[in-house]
């Protein structure tokens, strides 16, 4: 059945479509929308599914059949492998050195973490940026407010569960009640996957042929650090869901855009079980007091030492249990993990496999997953594309081996967006 629709958007189709360019959701400054001049691509990113979790799920599952009918690898994400810099890299094409989202937070000049959460940050411009630039309608739908907030400000629609336009209550309705997400946590996350996922379809219709779409699904990850990776049943069942969702969401590209649309599927990270913590304050004891900034990140901590606490830090890491690597300023690996911009923590230190960084041990009752390393179930994510784009474009992904690479198959069945 899948199959077949899919197969289906492949032959050309006569449709007759009313195309409502209503201006319902604001148009991007000096766009002209017009009807089949340029295709329709959505950018899916499953937060944090690994690319073997995709291979683990059953043949029936819309993803692989998606998978089995377009183009399907596995790609590397960057370092660390956590949710800002793996969309950075994805939406600019560009390494964390390059694009300044370097992880998680990273020391203000006020001498202050701070998150990723302003486009002021970004230091290359997304993909967004330049569809908007190039007269496409554009929207980012995230799961998660963080993601909205660091890539959304280019977009005609810009969506989060924390920030919903008067637009989507109207079309979709609002995003799934937070009080009841612990009621049924995984039921919970697979209504808000759906939820993003529908109003990336009422964006497709309002928009008409010539949009990008960008949607994070916050479930895989979510569910996926609660119960852990797949094979685990509750995250299996939330990409089960996710896909039923999507195979939706193909009806109503080859409504509108007819044989000129592509879906990209990939992810920010993959995630891997864990069973072990390493607490940081009992690690560091009294060096914190001494001057001593931190910062967790799953598999990963960032720190920012004084001169007088950098080197019993460096000792400290250097001889806990569950630490596989520490990097300082110096390290040659710094420049090969692309960890040189100065948002860069100077020290960092990764995880071994089954352990994660975490303020108490007590979380390890219900974190069964983490992320963040350079493990390969941590940095080896899904690339498909899937649509009829892919076949007129002639596009191939079996070079691409970087998730920054991406940027540039985006641009491509966008019909080029220079530079
Ligand atoms: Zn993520």
């Amino acid at each position: 059945m899948t199959t077949e629709r899919i197969g289906r958007t492949y032959r050309v189709l006569l449709v007759l479509l009313v195309c409502s360019l209503a201006a319902a959701v604001p148009a991007a400054a000096g766009s002209s929308p017009s009807e089949g001049a340029r295709p329709t691509v959505v950018l899916v990113i499953l937060d944090g599914c690994a690319a073997y979790s995709l291979d683990l799920l059953p043949s029936e599952a819309y993803l692989r059949q998606a998978a089995a009918e377009g183009f399907y690898q596995h790609v590397r994400t960057v370092f660390p492998s956590s949710t800002a810099a793996g969309h950075a890299a994805i939406l600019t094409g560009k390494w964390p050195d390059e694009n300044g989202v370097t992880g998680k937070q990273f020391m203000g000049s006020d001498g202050t973490l701070n998150g990723f959460s302003s486009p002021q940050l970004l230091e290359a411009p997304t993909v967004i940026e330049r569809a908007a630039k190039a007269g496409l309608r554009t929207a980012c739908i995230s799961g998660k407010e963080g993601v909205r907030s660091l890539f959304g400000e280019d977009a005609d629609l810009a969506v989060s569960p924390a920030s919903v336009p008067s637009w989507v209550l109207e079309e979709v309705g609002p995003p799934p009640d937070e009080s009841t997400q612990y009621e049924d946590y995984c039921g919970w996350y697979e209504k808000l996957d759906r939820w993003v996922i529908d109003v990336a379809g009422a964006f497709v219709k309002e928009a008409g042929p010539g949009a990008f779409i960008v949607l994070n699904l916050a479930g895989p990850d979510k569910v996926g650090h609660r119960f852990g990776p797949v094979p685990a049943p509750e995250t299996t069942q939330c990409l089960i869901s996710v896909g039923e969702a999507l195979r939706g969401l193909t009806g109503v590209l080859e409504e509108v855009a007819r044989e000129d649309w592509a879906v990209v599927v990939t992810a920010d990270h993959g995630m891997t079980s864990v069973s072990k913590a390493i607490v940081p304050s009992e690690l560091f004891g009294g060096i914190a007091d001494d001057g001593l900034a931190y910062s967790l990140d799953g598999g990963v901590l960032y720190a920012w030492p004084t001169p007088t606490t950098e080197e019993a830090v460096v000792s400290a890491l250097k001889g806990a249990e569950g630490v596989a690597e520490v990097i300082t300023t110096s390290d040659e690996r710094r420049a090969l993990l692309h960890a040189s911009h100065p948002r860069s923590a100077p020290i960092i230190a990764i995880a071994r496999q089954g352990y994660m960084f975490t303020e108490s041990s007590a979380f390890m009752e219900y974190t069964k997953g983490s992320h963040g390393t350079l493990l390969d179930t941590d940095v080896m994510v899904p690339l498909m594309v899937y649509g009829p784009q892919v076949v007129k474009t002639g596009i191939g992904i079996s070079e691409i081996g970087d998730t920054v690479e991406i940027a540039g198959v985006l641009a491509e069945l966008l019909g080029g967006l220079g530079d």
